[in-house]
């Protein structure tokens, strides 16, 4: 299996403030890796860093065998310029807690936008494909209604479909139900199990750990700005090693 991410005592700091203090993990290609830990703990900042929405500070990090950020020649690394980070984010879906959705556009125009606007697809192909992904996250029949028009719910459901149109080799989801209703929590996550069936690499910031436990690869938990444990989902969840992950784990479950 080869890696789709891999980080290598990764920092991150915010002026004085250092976030990630040495994050190494490694996400195989086709895997959904499960990421949990306490609010502060870093988990955002790590997929801001995948998605070069951040610049880490030390150590290195690499998505399908690129290093993010950077070019390497010789021992030397070169920081990319704006105009070849943008080819390269093209690349990577990720999903928010809101929802984000442009509120004057259609659900179908909102699944266009970055196709048309990006990649140069022409309007028809874009509608034909776009139509085909709200089918895909059960929005059909919501093709034309405005977010507004949309529970919260089905508006993530929408943006699921809008960063899938660009055929993202990697999905990365930051508490995509943590802002829904409890009882429209459970559409997003059946989307994002046939996403995972399908076999995209998805990296899922999460508080559901049934989805954690269910559908889940990998699963670290995260304190601190450091893994503290990983292993696979079931066995970190049921058998704990750490005192850290226990205490998490006591609160949450
Ligand atoms: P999590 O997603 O695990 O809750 P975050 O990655 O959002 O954690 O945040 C980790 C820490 O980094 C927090 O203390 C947060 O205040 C800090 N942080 C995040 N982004 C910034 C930023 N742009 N500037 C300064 N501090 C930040
Ligand atoms: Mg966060």
């Amino acid at each position: 299996m080869t890696a789709m991410v891999k980080a290598e005592g990764v920092h991150k700091s915010f002026g004085p403030v250092e976030v990630l203090k040495g994050i190494d993990l490694e996400v195989k290609s086709g895997e959904v890796f499960c990421l949990i830990g306490p609010s502060g703990s870093g988990k955002s900042t790590f997929l801001r860093c995948i998605n070069h929405l951040e610049k880490i500070n030390a150590g290195r990090l690499y998505v399908d065998g690129d290093l993010v950020g950077y070019r390497q020649k010789g021992d030397k690394l070169y920081e990319l310029k704006d105009s070849e980070v943008a080819v390269k984010r093209r690349d990577i879906g990720m999903v928010f807690q809101r929802f984000n959705l442009f509120p004057h556009m259609t659900s179908v125009e909102n699944v266009m936008e970055a196709p048309v606007q990006v990649k140069g697809v022409s309007r028809g192909k874009a509608r034909e494909r776009a139509l085909e992904l709200l089918d895909r996250v059960g929005l059909a029949d919501k093709a034309g209604s405005y977010p507004s028009q949309l529970s919260g719910g089905q508006q993530q459901r929408v943006a699921i479909a809008r960063a899938l149109a660009m055929d993202p080799k990697l999905m990365l989801f930051d508490e995509p139900t943590s802002a829904l209703d409890p009882e429209l929590v459970g559409d997003v996550l059946d989307v994002m199990r046939d996403l995972a069936e399908s076999g995209m690499t998805m990296i899922v910031v999460t508080h559901e750990m049934g989805f954690a436990r269910e559908v889940g690869d990998s699963l670290v938990f995260m304190d601190g700005g450091v893994v503290v444990e990983s292993g696979h989902p079931r066995e970190v969840l049921t058998n704990p090693q750490h005192e850290r992950t226990k205490s998490f784990l006591s609160k949450v479950l």
